[in-house]
């Protein structure tokens, strides 16, 4: 599946918040939303105000950027959840949270979600000790998920797990630092996924407008 690859901190500008797309980089000075937290191009600093459907529009963008997707596999998560029996918002979220690439990342072994689907695609990781390189592939409750030992030395990898060492843990992975194992030991819970915040229910009008 095709995939983003311009220049990711006009996106956070563009949408108004960080998005955290970079790495370490985003939490240091040298972040460009925190230099020029305005959107990107000549009239970025202009003042407009957003009509509902911008709002709505803004906010599907947001969210499919943050899990670093393109628009048609983002639209047919949408068109999952929305055929499942709770509420449409949360269900994509929870699709969007069981991606292979994202747990990866969740786990610390990745800093960025990026470097997650590249470990997946570089045949670095392992579901359930069985190599698995798609990036959308779906994480069940209760999969484990490895690097495989002769990956666990790749410098990215010892960054993210320095990195990841200093903040919270999502409460739904578990991770061992010894083997790099993490469990998918339940399913995400929403409150938890705040940082960026999303506001589900726009994307949701978005679409079903
Ligand atoms: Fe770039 Fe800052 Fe966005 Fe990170 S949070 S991608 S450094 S603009």
């Amino acid at each position: 599946m095709a995939r983003y690859i311009g220049a990711v901190c006009k996106l956070c500008r563009r949408e108004g918040t960080k998005l955290y797309l970079k790495g370490e980089r985003c939490f240091s000075e040298k972040c460009a939303f925190s230099r020029r937290p305005y959107p990107p191009g000549q009239h970025g600093q202009g003042r407009v105000k957003l009509s509902e459907y911008a709002l709505r529009l803004r906010e599907k963008q947001k969210t499919r950027r943050i899990y670093g997707l393109l628009e048609e596999q983002f639209r047919s998560y949408y068109a999952q959840a929305s055929s499942m029996k709770g509420r449409t918002g949360e269900e994509m979220l929870g699709i969007l949270e069981r991606r292979l690439d994202n747990v990866v990342h969740r786990m610390g072994f990745a800093i960025t979600r990026a470097q997650g689907r590249q470990l997946v695609r570089h045949n670095h990781i392992l579901v359930n000790g069985r190599r698995v390189n798609i990036p959308s592939y779906r994480v069940n409750v209760g999969d484990k998920v490895s690097l495989r030992e002769s990956s666990r030395q790749i410098a990215f990898v010892q960054t993210a797990l320095a990195a990841a060492d200093t903040r919270p843990r999502a409460s739904w992975v578990e991770v061992d630092k010894e083997t790099l194992t993490g469990v998918f030991k339940s399913l995400p819970v929403r409150e938890e996924m705040n940082e960026p915040l999303v506001r589900e229910q726009l994307v949701v009008e978005y679409y079903s407008r």
